[in-house]
């Protein structure tokens, strides 16, 4: 199947689905695997929905048609939120998400996307590729029958949107806020109420005042989602998703059933994306930050210490919490923060100690 097939498949539900009944016969006869692919992002979203598609039309491009791909965007066969169980009952073949929204299914997932006060892109990168994260990950997501991949990210997060300053934690008190993941949890334990909505539902809920903040991205995706319109005060930096982690997590079952070639070219399309991703959202966030203040009038403010110094103390608790769920919630846990201040150590003396000089002596910030 060459790209312009898999748009044409993947164009529309109706289309998806009618495609999904008149292939299956020939495909089955050729020994061709169906992979149908479910995503938690909406369809053609800039910075996340548009690499969702790219990966599933990157692997149905290099395993050149073996594997038939699929790809139905947020709400399209499910709903974002149905994506995990759809995946591990064996109904869809992958889902393209951020593991985090499972952590009610268990806390350990949390930490394969972002926890507060974690990892950045390069810190977590390095964890699952060369510091025992991925083995973590498998046995995770083995429990669930699954078998999860890093398919892209997208850096340090803004603090969110809101529509009043906040300059102590008392400002946060009886807020509704989106904010997954624990992240929410660290606000829930500042007074905030948090709601976790998938992408699609964010914007008309803070316009309708439904929710009084928003986090989402970083400036180049939030860009996209209009919550300008809603909420003036953009706040930095982020404490509770310092480089979420995207991931493509597949049926095991399906994955064990691959050849060792579509095996391994998945795993390497999933490697492409992942660095594609964070190269997209690099690329542009600067310019777009610059166009939301500049056209939109959007108000930067960064996050005070005091209000900081709540947010770390919360996320002590939290992290605590999860650690305590179970012996395996115990062993990633105690895994990732001690893999953060090892891999951190570097990222003090390197990337931040660096940047900081160039910018004081260069006058770039
Ligand atoms: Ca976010």
């Amino acid at each position: 199947m060459d790209r312009r097939q898999f748009f044409k498949t993947a164009g529309a539900t109706t289309a998806g689905v009618a495609a999904a009944t008149t292939l299956a016969t020939p495909a089955l006869s050729q020994g061709i695997k169906e992979m149908v692919i479910v995503s938690t992002w909406p369809r053609d979203f800039p910075g996340l929905g548009i690499p969702a598609q790219r990966l599933a039309a990157r692997i149905a491009e290099l395993t050149e048609g073996r594997i038939n791909v699929q790809y139905f965007a947020a709400g399209e066969r499910v709903g974002a939120f149905d994506s995990f169980d759809e995946v591990a009952s064996g109904n869809a073949q992958a889902y393209i998400a951020a593991d985090y929204y499972w952590k009610g299914k268990h806390p350990g997932w949390a930490p394969f996307t972002a926890i507060p006060f974690g990892m950045t892109y390069t810190e977590i990168d390095a964890w699952i590729k060369y510091g025992g994260g991925q083995e973590l990950w498998d046995e995770l997501a083995g429990e669930f029958g699954l078998k999860n991949f890093a398919m892209g990210n997208t850096g340090v997060q803004m603090g969110g949107w809101f529509n009043k300053e906040i300059n102590s934690p008392d400002d946060l008190k009886g807020l509704k806020m989106r904010i997954p993941g624990l992240g929410g949890d660290v606000m829930s334990k500042l007074g905030v109420s948090p709601v976790s909505l998938p992408g699609s539902q964010i914007y008309e809920n803070l316009v309708s005042g439904a929710i009084d903040a928003t986090e989402w991205v970083g400036p180049y995706n939030d860009f996209f989602m209009k919550f300008y319109e809603a909420a003036k005060y953009y706040y930095w930096p982020g404490m509770h998703e310092p480089g979420a982690q995207l991931a493509l997590g597949m049926n095991k079952k399906f994955h064990d059933s691959l050849s060792k070639i579509d095996q391994q070219i998945i795993k390497a399309a999933c490697n492409e994306e992942n660095a594609q991703t964070m190269a997209e959202t690099n690329a542009n966030n600067g310019a777009y930050l610059d166009r939301l203040v500049k056209d939109h009038g959007v108000q930067l403010r960064e996050f005070n210490d005091d209000v900081y110094s709540a947010f770390g103390e919360a996320a002590l608790e939290v992290i605590e919490e999860a650690r305590d769920h179970s012996p395996l919630s115990k062993k990633i846990y105690d895994a990732v923060t001690a893999k953060t201040k090892e891999i951190g150590s570097w990222t003090a003396l390197s990337d931040m100690a660096y940047v900081q000089k160039r910018n004081t002596f260069f006058n770039n910030g």
